[in-house]
């Protein structure tokens, strides 16, 4: 049991106050009962996420690779970078990108300067399947549900947690362009990337990226 600031957010007349409480006495909160509520949670998205899949066909796995790569910039858009970013085995992310290529929700495309590499673009049907799944419709009710501050301080909370394993972890960030410690403003709406030199538009620096570096050095 230790001493600490707790948030505290209540409902009166049907209106929600936030403010906090000092020296509370808290129980800290084990990674086994964190563990349990991830895990439900993420069953709950994953089953509601795929009702939105007409056709049925996809895996959760399939939908991920589908969600990253609608999300990744063009850096981050190859088999290798799915396969670090999934976690996965080459394998089966071959056989994940064979599926979603096969089934109309993705297009290969050799890149320009090296065509030995290829890149992983969505097509049509497959940016209509991650904007009607993602996020999926359960969570969005039951964000809405939440009062504002505390929307703001679960979602502090996740960024801090995940961010948190990836460093114990030694694992890559995946981190939005903009925060990263390469990403160099160049004023108004420009932005140079330092680590290939290349200029960024304000829709790039939005994108996830393999290469991102925290500015914490995370
Ligand atoms: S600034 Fe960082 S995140 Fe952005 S493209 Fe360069 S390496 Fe990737």
């Amino acid at each position: 049991m230790r001493t600490r600031t707790a948030p505290v957010i209540v409902s009166v007349a049907g209106r929600w106050y936030f403010f906090h409480l000092t020296n509370v006495m808290t129980l800290s909160m084990d990674a086994g009962l964190i563990y349990e509520y991830l895990e439900r949670i993420s069953h709950l998205l994953r089953a509601n996420a795929r009702r939105a899949d007409s056709d049925g066909m996809l895996q959760p796995v399939q939908l991920e690779a589908l969600h990253y790569l609608s999300r990744c910039n063009a850096y981050s858009n190859t088999p290798a970078a799915v396969t670090d970013y999934l976690g996965l085995t080459k394998g089966t992310v071959s056989q994940t990108l064979r599926v979603l290529e096969s089934n109309g929700y993705v297009e290969k495309q050799a890149d320009e300067k090296d065509g030995r590499v290829v890149h992983l673009l969505l097509t049509r049907k497959g940016r209509g399947l991650v904007e009607s799944a993602i996020p999926p419709k359960n969570l969005r009710l039951g964000v809405d549900d939440l009062p504002p501050p505390m929307q703001e301080q679960l979602g502090t909370a996740l960024y801090q947690l995940l961010g948190a394993i990836q460093r114990s972890n030694q694992l890559k960030s995946f981190g939005v362009c903009r925060t990263c410690r390469y990403n160099a403003s160049l004023g108004q709406d420009s932005f140079r990337c330092e680590l290939t030199g290349a200029t960024l538009t304000p829709s790039d620096v939005t994108r996830i990226c393999r290469e991102h570096a925290g500015r914490d050095g995370g």
